[in-house]
């Protein structure tokens, strides 16, 4: 391991500064830093230690929805009652992903920003990644890529250019995109608010640029809206294994009904791009609609329109398929309590 120095703040104005020094990093839980510096992914000359920070709580906000601080445990605001009983799609999330010691230790912070499970990306001794080694190739595109991408390589289309193929490994993100959550951060120049749809980026022409979070910016907090899902949500995670294992393909639904038809809806793929998927043209063909499996199969074949798959992973694009269409029937047929992992 290299070398590094090790800074505490107590302030997020004192991160911010410590963290805008070259090649500073935050460290939150350091479930996913730590390790990829061991591996020798990441060698940050310092190290800005955010956990004596006070943003752990999670709160009602005045609109209806609730603020949730970045330092926030991922076991804690799984077990959070307001989560549980208001966000349960978010809970079961969380509570799918990893193991319980880990997400005693992972931060809402932390998570959002974990990094590719790939594992060109993740071995050195691969030479070639460009998300690592900017210009150096992506090994997976023609490697084993298993775990890979089918969606969103490209920004041109699914035809060439691909520069990554890596996928987003969180299952938190997933529900905080399906359900349209906000992430809050702030810098030297002041705070700012990022869409979730527009925080992870695709990997376009720089695969190593992964958010559109500046490199001195802390993440102080994640939004959500004023629940509307609370009675019909559903987490689906498809793996190798059924627990302590990131997902192949997941998806997240919550669905708000008048009756038998759906009034609202707020669904994303995960394991299938290096982003959560969301696909508004898919989302608008539930509303005002029966919850039929006729329908979500029309729903799924819109969600993952325009998909390619690779020598090893093309089997995903039919799994996220029906994956959609069961989550959506489960969703449909009210909430249940998540316990996956
Ligand atoms: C064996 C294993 C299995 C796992 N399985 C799963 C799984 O099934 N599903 C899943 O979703 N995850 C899984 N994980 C990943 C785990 O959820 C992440 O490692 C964890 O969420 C990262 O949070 P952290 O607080 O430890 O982040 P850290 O490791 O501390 O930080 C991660 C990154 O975020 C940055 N950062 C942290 N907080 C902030 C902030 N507030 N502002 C700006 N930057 C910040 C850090 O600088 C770093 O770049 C697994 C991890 C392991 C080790």
């Amino acid at each position: 391991m290299n070398s590094f120095n090790y800074e505490r703040a107590t302030a997020p104005e004192a991160a911010i500064h410590s963290g805008s020094a070259h090649n500073a990093k935050f460290l939150a839980g350091g479930t996913n830093l730590v390790d990829l510096m061991k591996y020798g992914v990441e060698s940050p000359a310092t190290l800005v230690d955010i956990n004596h920070l006070s943003l752990n709580q999670v709160v009602a906000s005045p609109d209806g929805g609730v603020t949730i601080g970045a330092l926030v445990r991922n076991s804690d605001l799984a077990d959070h009652a307001l989560i549980k009983n208001q966000y349960p799609l978010l809970s079961q999330a969380l509570l799918s992903g990893a193991s319980p010691q880990l997400r005693n230790m992972a931060t809402t912070g932390g998570n959002l920003l974990q990094r590719t499970r790939c594992y060109y990306f993740t071995d050195v001794s691969f030479p070639a990644c460009n998300k690592r080694e900017p210009g150096s190739g992506c090994a997976a595109i023609k490697g084993y890529n298993r775990i890979h991408a089918v969606l969103g390589q490209t920004d041109k289309g699914p035809a060439s250019g691909e520069t990554c193929i890596a996928t987003n490994p969180s299952d938190m993100n997933v529900a905080m995109a399906a359900l349209s959550a906000k992430v809050e951060v702030q810098g030297a120049h002041g705070k700012r608010t990022i869409p979730f749809s527009e925080f992870h980026r695709l990997p376009g022409s720089t695969p190593s640029v992964e958010t559109a979070l500046k490199p001195d910016e802390l993440i102080v907090a994640v939004t959500l809206p004023p629940a509307k899902f609370s009675k019909n949500a559903f987490y689906l995670k498809i793996r190798d294994r059924n627990s302590y294992a990131f997902a192949l393909i997941s998806v997240a639904a919550g669905l708000e009904m008048d009756g038998g038809q759906v009034k609202s809806a707020g669904l994303a793929l995960g394991g299938v791009a290096l982003k959560p998927w969301r696909e508004p043209d898919a989302e608008r063909l539930l509303i005002g609609k029966p919850a039929t499996i006729e329908v979500f199969k029309q729903v799924a074949d819109t969600l993952l329109r325009g998909a390619k798959g690779y020598e090893h992973n093309a089997f995903k694009i039919e799994m996220a398929k029906q994956g959609v269409v069961r989550c959506l029937t489960l969703a449909s047929q009210g909430t249940t309590e998540g316990t996956q992992a």
